[in-house]
């Protein structure tokens, strides 16, 4: 026996109940087709919603900002790590997003991180919707508060859990994804913000997958429910439709300078590099001056969606581009996915711990960087797997 026996005994569990990850690798730029282990692939996995990540003027900013500025911020933000295209990146996303001010971190996750953590701690209370991502929990853990989970999209059962507990904590934030990344469906942020009013609680939205997505020209999903100033803090990511990375934490000033004081991935880690940054005002620019590819890839996705409908596939309760195709066990989804493969389509399938088990799927997130022709292959291939796996009926 060897003190990493369990570590063994653990993987082969997951490979025999299917759940062992096989990560692919990409050898090539980001778009509607990518060269996955060496073969040309129809994309269908990645969070690229709009096509930015290989955008010419994304990129030729990425390069300019390299010549000026080289790569690394060589310091944390609030030493000596602090570039003007920082600066000016949070304040073009204030505007941007019609927000009093923003802060920006290395990612989302750690926007959930630090900010959460920030806010709250261990006398105070967070209700988290039960399906919250994984870096909201991991944020409300760090914080020491107590976490009472409400169920899904419920704001009535969110209003009873705040009757029974508020009176015994200090302060209280309530926190829910924006747009859920596994079934793409939408949180009632109106409903919900009308609760948070009531008790006048701290209300906290993660609009990872809706930012660049809803709202007018993907200025979010606080823009998209006409909420300005109403929401406390919004956090967001440029990693998925900005096509770059970061994450983006909009809100109230006071908020956002105690973030800038308090914010320990802020304080105690480097930011994002200059040609990131770069990248991310040049994504800005791109979406301030057109909504063309927002509304191709919500045209996109409806005409998936429908299509897929018609072919006899569940894609469950999405209200956004991302669209589950629900499986049931996990090993099918798998099987699924090599076979789509095979047929020459990357999309994922999604099993337990990152969806119920018996609720494995294959999510496939449509992209503005998809033509007709593209999605049309894509449709012939669900097809095939489809009835060859009897998913879907022969005839
Ligand atoms: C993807 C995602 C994140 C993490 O964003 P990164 O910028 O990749 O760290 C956080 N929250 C939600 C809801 C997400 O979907």
């Amino acid at each position: 026996m060897s003190k990493l026996d369990w570590l063994t005994q653990e993987i082969d569990g997951l490979k025999e109940q299917g759940l062992y990850n096989r990560i692919r690798t990409i050898g090539s730029a980001q778009g509607a087709w990518l060269t996955v282990d060496g073969k040309n692939v129809l994309n269908f996995c990645s969070n690229n919603y709009l096509g930015l990540a290989n955008h010419p003027k994304i990129v030729e900013a990425a390069k300019e900002a390299t010549k000026k500025y080289g790569v690394g911020p060589a310091a944390v933000r609030s030493i000596a790590g602090t570039m003007d295209l920082h600066v000016q990146l949070e304040e073009r996303l204030a505007k941007f997003k019609g927000a009093e001010d923003v802060i920006t971190f290395q990612s989302g996750f750690t926007a959930n991180l630090g900010t959460i953590s920030a806010l709250v701690g261990k006398e105070d209370v967070v209700f988290s919707d039960r399906l919250n991502h994984a870096s909201i929990i991991d944020g409300c853990r760090l914080s020491g508060a107590k976490i009472i989970p409400y169920e899904h999209n419920d704001p009535g059962a969110l209003e009873d859990a705040i009757k029974d507990n508020l009176s015994k904590y200090r302060r209280a934030l309530i926190v829910t994804d924006g747009v859920f990344s596994m079934d793409g469906d939408i949180a009632p942020l109106p409903d919900l913000y009308e609760v948070a009013e009531k008790y006048d609680i701290l209300f906290m939205v993660d609009d990872a997958h809706g930012e660049g997505v809803l709202g007018k020209g993907g200025r979010g999903i606080v823009d998209h429910f006409g909420l300005h100033g109403k929401v406390d803090i919004e956090i967001g990511t440029m990693s998925k439709a900005f096509g770059v990375v970061g994450g983006i934490v909009a809100g109230d000033k006071i908020i956002i300078e105690w973030l800038r004081q308090r914010g320990r991935p802020f304080l105690f880690s480097s930011a994002v590099t200059a040609p990131d940054a770069a990248a991310c005002l040049a994504a800005v620019d791109l979406l301030e001056e057109s909504t063309e590819l927002v509304d191709k890839l919500w045209a996109n996705a409806k005409y998936f969606k429908s299509e897929m409908k018609k072919l006899g596939f569940d894609t469950g309760v999405s209200e956004t581009p991302i669209t589950p195709v629900m499986l049931g066990e996990a090993p099918l989804a798998q099987q699924f996915s090599r076979e789509l493969f095979e047929e020459g389509v990357f999309a994922m399938a999604i099993g337990y711990p990152t969806v119920a088990k018996g609720k494995a799927r294959i999510r496939v997130m449509i992209s503005a960087a998809h033509d007709n022709d593209d999605l049309g292959k894509g449709l012939d291939a669900f097809e095939k797997v489809g009835k060859r796996l009897g998913v879907i009926s022969n005839w």
